[in-house]
């Protein structure tokens, strides 16, 4: 178990707001994703801090999806973040949408509109850039700035109407075009989008508000305390009070902390990035088991705990860094190892004949199913004259040092049974080996009292008799280099070409038919692996989640 971890800087700041009795001892947060895409390990960072705060606390934790730009955003994303946040193990307080404010942020609008606030700007959003300056120069002032009330008024009315072209017309506020802080630079509170139905308010609204606007708002009116997003909004924040502070009328104030995003090497981690992945076909959707996202670590086999403890040892921190992935993957086989059965999996088979074993007859051993969790219990497998073993565990020619089976070889045991000796082989008429050879020590059972005798080397096996056909599918690091995003080639032409083998005739114990998605076993000598959601009876699938040990450490 982990030692009792310190306080991070969030949870500093809320036990320091505890004590002063801020916001009488009240404490929420929100997770405001934006329903333009599924949830990637990026995001479980976010909903750990925030629902997370709100557990540890006695708060809540409100999921608010930030639907305000309904070009990009579907149900579908909408279902898959609940269904996501759920798996995580974490329960929201209320579940609300930006959108269900388009009312009460537009009557705002106004108001600011009727003080002489914010005016609408007719430039193109080029020329509005372009006017903007740079941090050391200060910009320059819209010709539309001084625009009379009535007529912003009547303008941004018509804005919502659909009597204004897309693009052509925005609300700006109107605060500042020489502030040192460029979000203060007149920032746009609306703009217009016509023809895309939003997913909740349908064709209702033609003119949306913007995040920098919206996000104070809906945290103002739901209640939050501890508004928490990432670092790259630390400029925002001087934005997001000052439109509080313009509507406010009581004391109190959200307030809005920031710490440092999740990145991780050979990942890339950008809802727009995954998209393309998804769209061009680069990979099988979502949740193909390569995905950081929720869905596809999910299908792949992590664990919600095995997520979790990776972002409680990650930490929050206020600096920006990229998180070696290999600390994924140990979190994730950690987690497996005392909760997956062991099996015998084999992925190149060859028949093995046990010559002296009776012909006909079969008899029950009985394994363990997992030595590093007493409370796993056993199992009872089967073995007959004829079993399986892995095709590289045998060798006509060995050098020396080879433990496993070779003719007139060492004895080696077959794991959880008897001990064997390699006699032979046989081949087909081009010399290619069909099965391999032996007899064994009927004296020899495992857990018996002649089963202690030291052999070099154990081997996996599984009875021909008890057997099913599975395909596996060997999953690796979806990109080849470190840091897909920071190169200067597209980061599409950058793929791990190797990130995924599929093996279609291995075999597995028969019980294993019945395995379902989500159960988890380790494939002795080969990794950790889950049945896949395609995986039926008929046709076996089998994902690795991770491989034993790190193999990437050495390349
Ligand atoms: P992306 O850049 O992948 O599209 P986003 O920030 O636009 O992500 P949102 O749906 O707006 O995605 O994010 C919801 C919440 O999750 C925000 O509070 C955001 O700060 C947080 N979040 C998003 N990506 C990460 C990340 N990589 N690490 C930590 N938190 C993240
Ligand atoms: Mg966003």
């Amino acid at each position: 178990m982990e030692a009792e971890k310190s306080l991070n800087f969030i949870e500093e700041i809320v036990e320091k707001d505890l004590q002063e009795g801020k916001n009488n001892g009240r404490i929420q947060t929100r997770f405001p994703p934006e329903p333009n895409g599924y949830l990637h390990i990026g995001h479980a960072k976010a909903i750990c801090m925030d629902f997370g705060i709100a557990q540890k606390y006695g708060g809540v934790c409100n999921l608010r999806f930030d639907d305000t730009n309904p070009t990009k955003e579907d149900v579908e994303y909408v279902d898959s973040i609940q269904e996501d946040i759920k798996w995580l193990g974490f329960k929201w307080g209320n579940i609300y949408y930006a959108s269900d404010y388009f009312q009460q942020l537009w009557d705002l609008a106004v108001k600011m509109i009727k003080e002489g606030k914010a005016y609408i700007d007719e430039q193109s959003a080029e020329t509005i850039a372009a006017q903007k300056g740079t941090p050391t120069e200060p910009g320059q002032n819209s010709p539309f700035r001084d625009r009379p009330i009535e007529e912003n008024l009547d303008l941004f009315y018509k804005m919502n109407k659909g009597e204004i072209k897309d693009g052509t017309m925005v609300l700006r506020a109107k605060i500042d075009m020489a502030s040192p802080n460029m979000h203060f630079r007149d920032p746009i509170m609306y703009r217009v989008i016509t023809d895309h139905p939003h997913h909740k308010t349908g064709y209702t609204w033609k003119a949306y508000p913007m995040y920098d606007f919206a996000h104070g708002q809906s945290d103002y009116f739901e209640g939050v305390t501890h508004s928490i997003c990432t670092l790259e909004f630390v400029v925002h924040r001087p934005l997001y009070d000052w439109f509080i502070d313009q509507f406010a009328d009581t004391d109190y104030r959200p307030h809005q902390y920031e710490f440092n995003r999740l990145n991780i090497t050979y990942t890339v981690m950008s809802k727009r990035k995954m998209l393309q992945l998804v769209q061009e076909g680069l990979v099988a959707g979502w949740d193909d088991p390569r995905m950081p996202t929720i869905c596809g670590l999910r299908r792949r086999g992590y664990t919600p705990e095995a997520i979790k403890n990776f972002i409680s040892r990650i930490g929050y921190t206020k600096y920006e860094a990229t998180i070696d992935v290999s600390m994924l993957e140990a979190s994730v086989r950690e987690d497996l190892k005392a909760r997956a059965n062991r099996m015998c999996a084999i992925f190149d088979p060859i028949k093995l004949i046990i010559d002296n074993y009776p012909e006909g007859s079969s008899e029950t051993l009985v394994t363990e199913n997992n030595p590093d969790n007493e409370n796993a219990g056993t199992r009872e497998i089967t073995l007959s004259k004829e079993v399986y073993i892995e095709r590289g565990d045998f060798m006509e020619d060995a050098p020396k040092d080879f433990y496993r089976l070779t003719p007139g070889g060492r004895e080696v045991r077959l794991k959880s049974a008897y001990i064997i000796q390699c006699t032979g082989c046989d081949k087909d008429a081009n010399g290619n080996i069909t099965a391999v050879h032996c007899t064994y020590d009927p004296d020899s059972k495992s857990g018996s009292e002649g089963g202690n005798r030291k052999v070099k080397s154990t081997i996996c096996w599984v009875d021909c008799n008890n057997a099913a056909t599975a395909e596996v599918r060997l999953y690796d690091r979806l990109f080849s280099v470190e840091n897909p995003s920071a190169s200067e080639q597209d980061f599409r032409e950058l793929l791990n070409p190797d990130s995924l083998k599929v093996l279609n005739n291995c075999i597995v114990e028969k019980s294993l038919a019945a395995a379902k998605p989500l159960d988890h076993f380790q494939f002795l000598k080969q990794g950790y692996f889950t049945a896949d959601k395609d995986s039926t009876p008929e046709h076996l699938i089998f994902n690795r989640t991770v491989s034993l040990k790190d193999n990437w450490a050495k390349k």
